[in-house]
């Protein structure tokens, strides 16, 4: 079963007098224990569909269903709710509080979103990530790699079942890059979660179980 489809999904931007069409017309879905990988270049509509699929914007178009429920005509709350506890983030800046330890970056989103501290959860999956002797080192004394591992154990703190990469290697050098992708795999299977990532690096299409390839708004 998909836990996120999105059926002939149309997406226009009003820029100025022009209609810009940025996806026309895209069908998708991702299942758990699947890395799908979207792949395309600069334009293509890579972040307007991450958008959709990370319920950060509505379509003008088309069916968004999580876990076989229509969420297309959810309200700004609902949408925001869906996405507190259905998906994780994963950027390429990895986006980590300077000031908190890794510790507490991970748990951070299980005290915002749900109140409930889970640092058993958050040093367990630290753990996981190898950085179980780097617990209480803050982001400025971390490696690229080892930022981008506590960032991704900050996506799963609150079990969510899709978790949503956006170029998770754009920053990393290759070597560093391949070791984030097999972490993500490893978890991919432990979590039985659905990963999607938004990319222009090939190297992610290594590891995908199945790639996606935008070219102008349309799936090749
Ligand atoms: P990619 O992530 O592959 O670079 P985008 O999804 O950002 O592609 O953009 C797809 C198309 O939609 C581009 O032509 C872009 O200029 C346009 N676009 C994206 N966001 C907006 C917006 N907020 N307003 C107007 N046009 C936009
Ligand atoms: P850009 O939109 O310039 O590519 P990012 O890669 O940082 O920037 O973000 C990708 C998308 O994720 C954007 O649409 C942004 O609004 C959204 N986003 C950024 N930060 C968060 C966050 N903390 N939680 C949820 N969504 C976010």
């Amino acid at each position: 079963m998909s836990v996120i489809e999105l059926t002939e999904i149309i997406k226009r931007y009003q820029n100025g007098e022009e209609l810009i069409a940025a996806l026309k017309g895209v069908d998708f879905q991702a299942n758990r224990g699947e890395m799908v990988t979207i792949i395309g270049p600069s334009g293509s509509g890579k972040s307007t569909m991450l958008n959709m699929i990370g319920l950060l914007d509505t379509p003008t178009e088309g069916t968004v269903r999580l876990d076989s429920r229509d969420v297309t005509d959810f309200s700004e709350d609902e949408l925001t709710e869906e996405r507190r506890t259905a998906i994780g983030f994963v950027f390429q800046d990895f986006h980590l509080l300077p000031m908190l330890t890794a510790t507490e970056n991970v748990e951070l989103p299980s005290m915002w979103d749900t109140g409930v501290d889970r640092r058993d959860r958050a040093v367990d999956l630290l753990q996981r990530v190898g950085l179980g002797d780097r617990l209480d080192h803050t982001p400025d004394q971390l490696s690229g790699g080892q930022r981008q591992r506590v960032a991704i154990a900050r996506a799963l703190i609150n079990e969510p079942e899709i978790l949503l990469a956006d170029e998770p290697t754009g920053n990393l050098d290759q070597d560093t890059g391949a070791t984030i992708l097999d972490e993500l795999t490893r978890l991919k299977e432990d979590e039985d979660i659905a990963i999607v990532s938004v990319t222009h690096d090939e190297q992610l299409v290594e590891y995908a179980d199945r790639v996606v390839r935008l070219v102008d708004g349309e799936i090749q």
